[in-house]
């Protein structure tokens, strides 16, 4: 069967009211999102961490799942293809809306994780007041179960193994994302299958000329889209370097040209043999 690899990222859950986490000026509601995201100081700020998390596992507990979260869960379910979704999302609106199989790269964040045992757990939507871990009874320990900045992802394995096993008639669909964390315009250059972009916003990060197709909607109204591209593409192939043409927008709009230096970095991450800690 045919398999589209998505990859999806904050765009999805803005139109659900979740506030993307690199916040303008690098603030979200007060936050130094350095202190709050990065994960060699997480113990020094690990109160400061604690509140921002209690704050956002609110703020998502409130937000409902929109069309665009349904559409994806949906796609779940088809008959013309496997979907292998992996979200940069840390929120649960996914499975809220009815995913069961999503990939969370960066973690949940209704997830706390104890450093010194180990031991995770599912906290709902709870503000956390104690850092006692229930099993070993350390103090202080117990942490979000995200993937803070600088750390180690343990899921790029399951990422970079999908990517490895596209072939031609495949598909790659690139869903509300900066393109800041995952070079997703790198890795649509080096990948084959029949390339999308859905995003209503250009993004200096992202080239748009590696994808056949780019959507400029919102996620919600851009995923039926999607999904009639992905349909009218099946049967045909496409090899690595056959990039459909977006010159207009590549030449007028704000992407800048690919920095040799990514492009190096990408190539390490995309293809480096995997590392005993991430099977
Ligand atoms: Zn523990």
């Amino acid at each position: 069967m045919r398999k589209v690899v998505v990859i999806s990222g904050a765009g999805l859950s803005v139109e659900s009211g979740v506030q993307a986490f690199r916040g303008k000026e690098g603030l979200w509601c007060g936050h130094d999102i350095a202190k709050v995201a990065t994960g060699s100081t997480w113990l020094a700020n690990a109160d400061e961490i604690r509140d921002f998390y209690n704050a956002r596992r609110y703020e998502i507990g409130r937000a409902e799942p929109n069309a665009a979260h349904r559409l994806l869960a949906g796609m779940e379910g088809s008959e013309e293809f496997e979907l292998l979704h992996f979200t940069q999302n840390v929120d649960d609106l996914l499975e809220r809306a009815g995913a069961a199989e999503v990939v969370h790269l960066h973690g949940s964040i209704r997830r706390l994780r104890c450093e010194m045992c180990g031991h995770a757990r599912d906290v709902g939507h709870q503000r956390i007041r104690s850092a006692l871990c229930p099993v070993c009874r350390t103090k202080g320990l117990v942490r979000p179960d995200i993937v803070l900045m600088g750390e180690h992802a343990p899921e790029y394995a399951r990422l970079r193994s999908a990517l490895r096993s596209l072939g031609e008639e495949d598909a790659l669909v690139v869903i509300g994302t900066s393109g800041n964390v995952l070079s997703v315009g790198e890795i649509a250059k080096q990948v084959p299958g029949f390339k999308i972009l859905c995003d209503p916003t250009p993004s200096a990060a992202i080239d748009p000329r590696a994808f056949h197709e780019v959507v400029r909607l919102p996620a919600s109204e851009g995923i039926p889209r999607v999904l009639e591209l992905i349909h009218a593409s099946a049967g045909s192939r496409f090899p690595v370097g056959r990039w459909a043409t977006v010159e207009e927008e590549a030449e007028s709009g704000p992407v800048g040209p690919v920095k040799p230096g990514r492009m190096a970095s990408l190539l390490s991450w995309l293809f480096r043999s995997p590392r005993p800690a991430d099977c």
